[in-house]
């Protein structure tokens, strides 16, 4: 992996981002990365994403063993449990962007098949059970989609996605609230198409060849 500084650095790009297209709110949201096998390092509870500092950093081992003197975010638990189920997956974002949260709370799923880059990205996006955040209750909802998908809505919560490296992870949360603003605009028009059976084959094929089908 990258060297650390620079890991620690992304960290705070990322949560700016967040925080600037209003994915989170006051303290909302968590960002991981693993640095190496065994060790992440993850935002630390109570801070704006937007206003962080590359030293304020929570360093911890994946099986939640804290290293350094900063506490990890309440919500580290589920990051560690995608480093322990997903080898592939090494960072981590969580937010609570309004509009994908929106479909989490709302009981429609997201119609990922009308819009071929959210195929491509996601394939489908389940929605993990409503879970007390900060509890053990929201790994075991999430535990179940772990292992094949790379974004994930939670029930009454936000959302959480996966990637090979940060940008990645945070792109995926990028494309999820674009394709929500898109799905309302769908539903507020009042009609839909779907992408026809034989391009979500062909988009499936890319997926693979991306590397994007776990
Ligand atoms: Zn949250």
């Amino acid at each position: 992996m990258s060297d650390e500084k620079a890991l620690r650095e992304l960290i705070c790009e990322v949560g700016r981002r967040l925080w600037q297209l209003g994915m989170v709110a006051a303290n909302d949201g968590n960002i991981s990365v693993r640095l190496d096998e065994e060790t992440v390092l993850c935002t630390p509870s109570g801070v704006s994403k937007g206003f962080m500092l590359p030293d304020i950093m929570a360093k911890l081992t994946v099986d939640g063993e804290v290293l350094g003197d900063a506490e990890a975010s309440s919500e580290v638990a589920m990051h560690l449990e995608a480093y322990r189920v997903r080898a592939d997956v090494n960072a981590v974002v969580h937010a609570h962007p309004p509009l994908a949260t929106g479909y989490a709370i709302s009981g429609r799923p997201l119609p990922v098949n009308i819009l071929a880059e959210t195929v491509t990205a996601f394939r489908e996006v389940p929605v993990a059970e409503c879970a007390t955040p900060g509890t053990q209750e929201v790994v075991t909802a999430v535990r179940p989609h772990l292992a094949k998908h790379d974004a994930i809505l939670l029930m009454n919560h936000g959302a959480l996605t996966l990637g090979a490296d940060l940008e990645q992870a945070y792109f995926r949360m990028e494309i999820l609230e674009h394709f929500a603003k898109t799905a309302l605009a769908v539903v507020q028009l009042g009609s839909a198409q779907e992408i026809p059976p034989e391009q979500l084959e062909q988009l499936y094929a890319l997926r693979r060849k991306l590397g994007y089908e776990h």
